[in-house]
């Protein structure tokens, strides 16, 4: 049976920034991808913005490695020539009753660590953004956006110069976790009957994980959640876009509202919406939602014109929370939590996940040492 030290399954962001850390700590390593491409998932169907860190409850690790991770991501960026750009977002309060929940916001962001969020009057953000409607908003100079592709790309050079190796069209289909020897116990049986032994073994499986961490034989499965997904539709805009910078409403209880977001291009994007759907799989969008984002759009932007709206993509959110139930932090869970050497699962990776990449992946070597 072939053997290696590390095995990552999931060739998306996180997986390729754990195979990254993996191999630059020295290890030998091999992340396994389904599809015959990297970041064909949730990785390639999201806003691809650089978050600040703002919303999440103090102590989470949403917050703490959002917040490490914007570091570290701007860092890597500018060293790896990744393209992004720090354009600044504006959280904005559209009736008086939401004035309160932007001093929330501020109180949420200072408990995270992140202490520049600036508190505008109607007239200075409108200074800022002359098409913007609002009684109030809230700046945050440090959010900005990413080639989540070209990010992928360097995250695999960085891993294959390294030593570590990547295999496409590999779907694991079930783990045994102590079927192989005394130094290699965990053993990974992929589709085309490869018998694969390793030391350490992450599972970055995205909207897959659950499914892939509940096929390990000798896990205790009482300890993973139930997988739930919610999807989230874009539309984009026709034309020139009317903000330079992003634009969020205040947030709702299961998404981040369907805010304005450009890409490096400048072009501009509005969604995602929230969806919560029992096929992972069905990324189609249905024309007829745009009623529903002209509603929101026209509470801060009134000026969008009728028909300025096409579909664009949609992608979908690996919930471990029902939509009934409050909303859940990452569940990183490894050897201290299931008692397992050398297994880490990564369960319930959404957003701010792609912010939080490279400190997931240094979260997860620390787990592993
Ligand atoms: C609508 C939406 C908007 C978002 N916006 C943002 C944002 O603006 N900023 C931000 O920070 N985050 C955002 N996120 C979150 C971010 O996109 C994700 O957290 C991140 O992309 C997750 O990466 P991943 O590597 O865990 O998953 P994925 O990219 O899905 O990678 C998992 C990989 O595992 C592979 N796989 C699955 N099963 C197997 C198997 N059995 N064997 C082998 N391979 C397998 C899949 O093919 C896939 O390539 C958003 C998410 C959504 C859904």
């Amino acid at each position: 049976m072939e053997q290696v030290d590390a095995v990552v399954i999931g060739a998306g962001v996180v997986g390729l920034a754990v195979g990254r850390e993996l191999a630059l700590a020295g290890h030998e390593v091999m992340v396994l991808e389904s599809q015959n491409a990297i970041g064909t998932g949730i990785s390639s169907r999201n806003s691809e913005v650089i978050h600040a860190g703002i919303y999440y409850p103090k102590g989470s690790l949403k917050a703490r490695l959002c917040v490490q991770g914007k570091a570290l991501l701007y860092a890597y960026c500018a060293e790896r020539g990744v393209g992004h750009r720090r354009l600044g977002k504006l959280i904005v309060a559209t009736e008086p009753a939401q004035r309160a929940q932007l001093d929330g916001i501020v109180a949420k962001a200072m408990a995270n660590g992140v202490h520049d969020l600036q508190k505008l009057s109607a007239e200075e953000a409108r200074a800022l953004e002359p098409a913007l409607a609002c009684e109030a908003a809230l700046l945050s100079p440090s959010t900005g956006v990413v080639d989540s592709h070209g990010l992928m790309l360097a995250l695999q050079g960085d891993m294959e110069h390294a030593g570590g190796l990547l295999a496409l069209l590999s779907p694991v289909q079930h783990i045994h976790l102590s079927q192989g020897t005394a130094t290699h116990p965990i053993v990974l049986h992929t589709e085309d009957g490869t018998d694969l032994a390793c030391k350490k073994l992450v599972n970055a499986a995205g909207l897959n994980a659950v499914a892939v961490a509940r096929s390990m034989q000798g896990l205790n499965t009482a300890l993973l959640p139930q997988a739930h997904y919610a999807k989230g539709h874009y539309f984009t805009l026709a034309g020139k876009a009317p903000f330079s910078r992003l634009i969020y409403p205040v947030p709702e209880a299961a998404g981040l509202g369907v805010h304005l977001t450009l890409d490096l291009g400048g072009q501009a994007k509005f969604g995602p919406d929230v969806q919560w759907v029992d096929d992972p799989t069905e990324l189609n969008v249905d024309a007829r939602r745009a009623n529903a984002f002209y509603a929101e759009v026209r509470r801060y932007w009134p000026a969008l014109p009728d028909g300025a709206l096409q579909p664009g993509y949609a992608g979908m959110r690996p919930k471990i929370n029902g939509p009934h139930e409050a909303a859940a932090d990452f569940m990183i869970q490894g050897p201290a939590e299931h008692g397992v050497p050398g297994l880490v699962n990564l369960l319930g990776i959404e957003s701010p996940g792609l912010t939080s990449s490279l400190a997931i992946a240094a979260h997860v070597a620390q787990q592993l040492q």
